[in-house]
């Protein structure tokens, strides 16, 4: 068999996690990434690090690899557009480019049918002054945001004069929603009607960065039918081939809604590499590389601490882990507030 040189665009935690899994399958990884620290660097085959705009670089990364997929989607669609017109990009770069935006991909959902937060365009100022009916809410920038970056909480209007918003950038404004809790759903499509799916993850935030992933998720049976449902419909409108991740609002009433998705491996399926017997990594290697679809089993229940900013330290220093417990170290060299740093699961 010859060998598969797979491209990955991102050189951060998850295109390491990602090239670990495809070396277990015999296939190469060529990461692309605009950081020259990036950590993904020390597990793959070859790294390149150049702008997301830079043609050379480019062409000497796609010149490498048979196919290309990608770890982030804030990447231009424009550059995933020309690279898809050499080598094959997957998921498509359209999927990418209705996700991207905030708007267009709640505009998506809704077309589907499946609720999101209630959601207005923003482009000045003014236009937010009108909104008073709409608030409490969350105003967000409708591209570039991740971890809670680019996005303000609007209790009232009077909010805007401390909050420093900067308006030459497009915003969305959500309404906010009364959280009992958030949840998210994992599915890696293979073709039409044929996926594996993962059971829903129930995820704690705080300062809107994902703290604590576990399974079984605490909801109720509709919830899980229901979310596991719209991340099928989803995954099978977008024509989307990969692993996906649905995230999702369970309000007070015990309504659903989608949050957003990520096109790519997410950070709450994570725990998937030791609670079940393929992970998401794994899955999304296999369906881009158009390898076989292993039915998915779960090993054990699991729950997953982030470790943020300085919490890595004490791990570094040989804290000593049971049994049931893994410990992941990104190997990022800075140290920074709110950075992701590693993980731990425990399997319970
Ligand atoms: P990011 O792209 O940064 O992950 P999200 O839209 O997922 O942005 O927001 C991050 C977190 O902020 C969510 O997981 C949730 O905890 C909180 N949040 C975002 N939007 C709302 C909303 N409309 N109502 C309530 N909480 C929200
Ligand atoms: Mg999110």
């Amino acid at each position: 068999m010859s060998e598969i040189n797979l491209g990955i665009i991102g050189g951060g935690q998850l295109g390491s996690m990602l090239s670990v899994a495809a070396k277990k399958l015999n296939i190469n990884t060529i990461i692309y990434c605009d950081d020259k620290e990036a950590p993904a660097q020390n597990f793959c085959n070859h790294f390149i690090y150049g702008d997301y705009n830079d043609k050379d670089k480019i062409k000497e990364f796609v010149d490498k690899v048979d196919l290309i997929t990608y770890e982030f989607e804030n990447i231009p669609y424009e550059t995933l557009n020309e690279m898809n017109k050499i080598k094959l990009v997957l998921p498509k770069p359209y999927v990418n480019r209705l996700i991207q935006n905030r708007l267009t991909e709640k505009d998506f959902i809704n077309k589907l049918n499946i609720r999101t937060t209630k959601y207005v365009s923003v482009e000045k100022r003014s236009d937010l002054e009108k909104l008073v009916d709409f608030l409490p809410g969350i105003l967000k920038t409708t591209t570039m945001g991740y971890d809670g970056k680019g996005q303000y909480l609007v209790r009232s209007l009077k909010d805007l004069s401390t909050l420093n918003i900067d308006f030459s950038l497009s915003y969305i404004l959500e309404k906010l929603v009364k959280l009992k809790k958030e949840i998210s759903v994992i599915i890696t499509r293979f073709g039409i009607n044929n996926y594996e799916i993962y059971e829903p993850i129930e995820n704690i935030h705080e300062d809107q960065i994902l703290k604590y992933s576990k399974i079984p998720a605490e909801i109720s049976k509709k919830l899980f039918d229901e979310s596991k449902d719209w991340s099928i419909r989803i995954s099978e409108e977008l024509k989307y081939i990969g692993t996906l991740c649905v995230e999702f609002f369970v309000d007070r009433n015990e309504n659903l809604y989608v949050n957003e998705i990520a096109p790519r491996v997410h950070n709450s399926g994570h725990l998937t590499i030791n609670a079940h017997n393929i992970s998401q990594f794994e899955n999304h290697i296999r369906a881009v590389c158009s390898l076989k679809k292993i039915p998915i089993k779960k090993i054990s229940n699991a729950k997953m601490t982030n470790l943020i900013g300085d919490q890595i330290v004490p791990y570094r220093k040989n804290l000593k882990l049971n049994e049931n417990e893994f410990f992941f170290d990104y190997q990022k060299k800075e140290i920074k507030i709110k950075r992701k740093m590693g993980h731990i699961t425990k399997l319970v």
